[in-house]
């Protein structure tokens, strides 16, 4: 059993919503790949007694608990005094985290404000955390069966102390056997496709499946335990890419700890591949040009609000009820003028007003021709602007993918 690891969050502002809370989402990755089992996140605001009973209640539940925010100079800093009250240990002036303080206000030219002196209070037989990058030092101390880790809010300063501080000495404390996260990233299919997709796939219960959508693109996620034999990964892992096919782009965390997102898969295949690009986009609106950023083989880019003006320009006719045959007429020309190898070529039916309603769908017809060779394809598009927007220029890239590398081995 991996050991029990819980977060806490202090501080006011979090629980009201105004800070997000990335302390504890980036900590909680941190101790997964450590090999703890992160069991619970809590937030609490400034509110004394409350601290006191969250202490007390983690102390008897979990081994291990990071706990960050509150160890600031003003008087909604309430971690250290909770601490103080919860475990019976009285605080006690530091004199070397004072005189650490004194001179991190020295080294600026400045005399350090009276109200800072309370950060130089520590728990009873708590073991200081030096802090080389702001005020506030942590502190450590174990507490029946857990071992707590008093960290500043601070995103930047909590996460050096994190890694300097803390990860190098953890397996000293903790058995940890880190699992092996797999990541297969997919597009253009949605979890639930996914899951049907995948449902004869025998997952052993060791194995934990999990999924995990953003706008970009959609995860699915492997945590095997530490001693899973090898020959079993690949055999699981080469089951999920027959059942998904060239919906997925790349996979995390097996060869590679972690490769990128699609422009950047994209990008590696075009350069290993050595093809140049002209791109024409409408529904993206600049969008897919601007994921290729810094591409060296990106020779051109047009963004066209009404494709009318393009035909006319590239004396190449709209068939209005063939808008697949009319994107190949455009990428004919553009390969001509723009002297690249590969065209993507992107355009939709329907209006503006059509575009920015999300009621309404758009259909989408994305065409990529190299040499004499044509690939199309044709989405609908639902939702707000911003999301057709950005599924246009994924989906165009998309194509371009798939007809660079179409199914991923392992
Ligand atoms: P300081 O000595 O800088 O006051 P502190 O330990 O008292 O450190 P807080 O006052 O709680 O920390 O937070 C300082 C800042 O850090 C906050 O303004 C907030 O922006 C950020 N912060 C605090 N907690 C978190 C969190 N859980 N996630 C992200 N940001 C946070
Ligand atoms: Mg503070």
């Amino acid at each position: 059993m991996n050991p029990k690891l819980e977060i806490f969050s202090q501080g006011e502002e979090i629980v009201t919503g105004q800070t997000v809370d990335t302390n504890a989402s980036w900590l909680s990755q941190q101790a997964v790949q450590l090999g703890f089992t992160v069991v619970r996140h809590t937030a609490v605001g400034d509110k004394l007694e409350d601290l006191i009973q969250l202490l007390t209640d983690i102390a008897a539940r979990a081994d291990c608990c990071i706990c960050t925010g509150g160890l600031g100079p003003t008087t909604d800093d309430l971690t250290a005094e909770a601490v103080a009250q919860a475990f019976r240990r009285p605080l006690k002036f530091d004199s070397i985290a004072f005189a650490q303080m004194q001179q991190f206000f020295a080294n600026r030219n400045k005399t350090m404000p009276e109200s800072n002196c309370k950060q130089a209070m520590l728990p009873q037989h708590a073991e200081r955390i030096d802090n080389e990058w702001g005020t506030a030092p942590g502190f450590a101390l174990q507490q029946g069966r857990c071992w707590f880790v008093f960290l500043p809010g601070v995103p930047s300063e909590m996460r050096s102390m994190f890694l300097e501080k803390i990860q190098p000495g953890i397996n000293k404390r903790f058995s940890l056997k880190p699992g092996k996260l797999i990541t297969l990233k997919t597009i253009g299919i949605g979890e639930s496709d996914i899951q049907e997709r995948i449902k004869s796939v025998i997952v052993p219960e060791s194995v934990q499946l999990g999924f995990r959508a953003d706008s970009d693109e959609v995860q699915v996620k492997l945590l095997f335990p530490s001693d899973y034999p090898e020959p079993f990964v690949v055999t699981l892992l080469s089951d999920m890419l027959a059942k998904l096919g060239a919906y997925v782009f790349t996979v995390d965390g097996y060869s590679s700890e972690v490769t990128g997102d699609l422009a950047f898969v994209v990008d590696e295949l075009m350069r290993q591949a050595k093809h140049t690009l002209a791109v024409i986009e409408t529904a993206s609106q600049g969008l897919l040009a601007a994921k290729c950023i810094g591409s060296p083989w990106l020779l051109e880019a047009r963004y066209v609000q009404r494709i009318e003006k393009l035909a006319e320009k590239l004396a190449s006719p709209i068939a209005a009820d063939d808008l697949t045959a009319t994107a190949k007429a455009f990428a004919v020309a553009t390969q001509k003028s723009s002297g690249a190898d590969m065209v993507l070529v992107q355009i939709y039916a329907g209006n503006a007003e059509q575009f920015h309603s999300k009621e309404h769908v758009i259909q989408l017809f994305t065409v990529l021709l190299h040499g004499e060779h044509f690939e199309t394809a044709r989405h609908t598009l639902a939702g707000p602007a911003k999301r057709k927007q950005n599924q246009s220029a994924l989906l165009a890239l998309d194509l371009l993918r798939r007809y660079l590398q179409p199914v991923l081995m392992i």
